[in-house]
């Protein structure tokens, strides 16, 4: 429980200060009391800013404590990846995939293994297609404050079916909800194994078009693109994505896989 240490770290433990301080402040005699005080209220005042950090830390898609995280890839090449996340379902599979391949964009899904379990064949029909799968944990729950050995397998089992679906080679990770904190790290680290975030996502309770502008808007190159088409709610998404792609297109944007992007890191 590595996650569980560094909050009783960051936070409890001043706040435990602060209170002994502050009692210490109370039962001395004056002026010594009072600075006791005071330097209790000053710990206590820490409070708010150590529980910013620690959610600035959980939710950052930029820094990680430990292991290697991606949001983007520094590259004078006009390409992006779109990442699509969750899933896959069944339902939306032809409007999303006869889209892509009408297209000639191969993008990246980032799958649960408990979806791939349910629907196998579209995880092969992903591969086949040309996409790239990648694991975003088996059950879609918050890896935060989790042991290592339930992380571990929320990795592993992934894995496993996204290899039965043929997937070759190395298999990036996203946390669900891209939260992380140091539990998390420290099994990425440990496996060697890249965390990919984003630096490109609409707000996808929005409109279409709405969705179109804030992509095209954002979208450099360089750029991972975050997406959630397979769910009912999101039926935005899928009919934004027609135009996203165009919209990428008339911009001089080519959409690669995660790893082609990935291969122009430091090139
Ligand atoms: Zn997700």
């Amino acid at each position: 429980m590595l996650d569980l240490l560094f909050v009783l770290l960051v936070v409890a433990l001043p706040a435990a200060l602060a209170f002994a301080v502050w009692r210490r402040g109370r039962g001395g005699a004056r002026p010594a009391g009072r600075t006791w005080r005071a330097v209790g209220l000053c710990l206590l005042a820490t409070l708010p800013l150590s529980a910013a950090v620690l959610r600035g830390l959980v939710r950052s898609r930029t820094t990680q404590l430990g292991g290697e995280l991606v949001s983007r890839v520094e590259t004078g090449q006009k390409v992006v990846a779109l990442t699509f996340d969750d899933g896959p379902h069944p339902e939306p599979a032809d409007e999303v995939l006869g889209l892509l391949q009408r297209e000639g964009v191969r993008a990246t899904f980032f799958v649960t293994g408990k979806a791939l379990t349910r629907h196998p064949q579209l995880g092969r029909r992903l591969v086949e297609e040309g996409h790239v799968l990648a694991n975003h944990s088996f059950s879609h729950a918050r890896m935060v404050f989790r042991s290592r050995a339930w992380m571990e397998e929320e990795l592993a089992r992934t894995d496993a079916r996204i290899r039965e679906a043929g997937h070759q080679g190395p298999i990036p990770f996203r946390a669900p909800f891209g939260k992380h904190l140091l539990g998390l790290s420290a099994v990425l680290a440990n496996e060697g194994r890249l965390h990919v975030m984003w630096d490109v996502a609409p707000d996808e309770d929005a409109s279409a078009e709405d969705i179109t502008r804030s992509v095209l808007e954002n979208a450099r190159p360089g750029s991972i693109i975050l997406l959630h088409p397979w769910t009912r709610e999101r039926a935005a998404t899928r009919a934004a994505l027609p135009a996203v792609l165009a919209g990428l297109r008339a911009r001089g944007l080519t959409p690669v896989t995660l790893p082609e992007l990935l291969a122009l890191r430091g090139g």
